[in-house]
């Protein structure tokens, strides 16, 4: 159970009718093995208290859905459209992919991570929203660029009245990484890399991830990063480095109001 005392931990905001939520560990009355709001289904903790977890988020947002709509996320550059004919009663994944679009209203869209980057997509007009989730191979394949253009190609959003919400995620701080792997990785390059003190090289996927937006046409001014680095935060959020791999999942989720 979550002994914290409050939800501050939630990180919330909105453009026009589009709404986002970050969790983080906290929320009172959480359940399950890691002792916090875990909502991800597959870091082996009880499915049970997962999907209570999942409703008593919904409910502190006050929203009247039964379930988020989830995918099997495996890092690739795929996008899943909640669409009418999509079962909304669900708590299972809906399919394979990184990102999800939507253009219904109440239809909350949900993205885990731990230490991956959650990045929320609103048209300031109510057109679509959509939810990516961006660790360094769907970065590298341009899950965000792709999601982004969708929006603008299929639904008719303005990328200059779009707004764009990276969440708490690992950051250049902490994120060592091999730069050799960058020689296949098409929309991240070493100018990506940061040179720590010591010599490592540590990798600034938030960075890149603005860029892809910004080439949409998305205004760098309507695009918000937040500043909170999963690793150096481990005791607010699930940090997949920080705690060795076996941790549990916070997550982004985006709706129409
Ligand atoms: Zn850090």
């Amino acid at each position: 159970m979550c002994l914290c005392r409050s939800a501050d931990e939630l990180l919330m905001g909105g453009y026009g009718s589009g709404r986002y939520v970050f969790t983080g560990r906290c929320l009172p009355g959480a359940r399950g093995r890691f002792g916090a709001l875990n909502l991800a289904l597959h870091v082996n903790d009880r499915h049970d208290d997962v999907i209570y977890n999942r409703r008593l988020l919904l409910h502190e947002l006050l929203l009247d859905a039964c379930c988020m709509s989830c995918v099997d996320q495996t890092h690739g550059n795929e996008i899943l459209h909640v669409t009418e004919e999509i079962d909304q009663q669900t708590d299972s994944p809906l399919g394979e992919a990184d990102a999800l679009i939507t253009v219904i209203p109440d239809r909350p869209l949900a993205i885990f991570t731990a230490d991956c980057l959650p990045i929320a997509l609103i048209d300031q007009e109510g057109k679509a929203v959509a939810a990516v989730h961006a660790g360094w191979k769907g970065t590298a394949l341009g899950i965000a660029f792709k999601t982004a253009v969708a929006m603008v190609q299929l639904h008719g959003c303005d990328p200059v009245h779009m707004n764009a919400v990276i969440g708490p995620s690992i950051g250049p701080c902490c994120y060592d990484f091999n730069p050799n792997r960058l020689a296949e990785s098409g929309y991240l390059s070493n100018r990506h890399t940061v040179k720590k003190p010591d010599g490592g090289i540590t990798l600034d996927l938030r960075r890149a991830n603005v860029e892809q937006l910004v080439e949409v046409g998305i205004p760098e001014t309507n695009i918000k990063v937040v500043d909170i680095c999963t690793s150096c935060n481990n005791n607010r959020y699930f940090s997949h480095r920080a705690d060795g791999g076996d941790t549990g999942r916070q997550a982004l989720i985006v709706w129409l109001a």
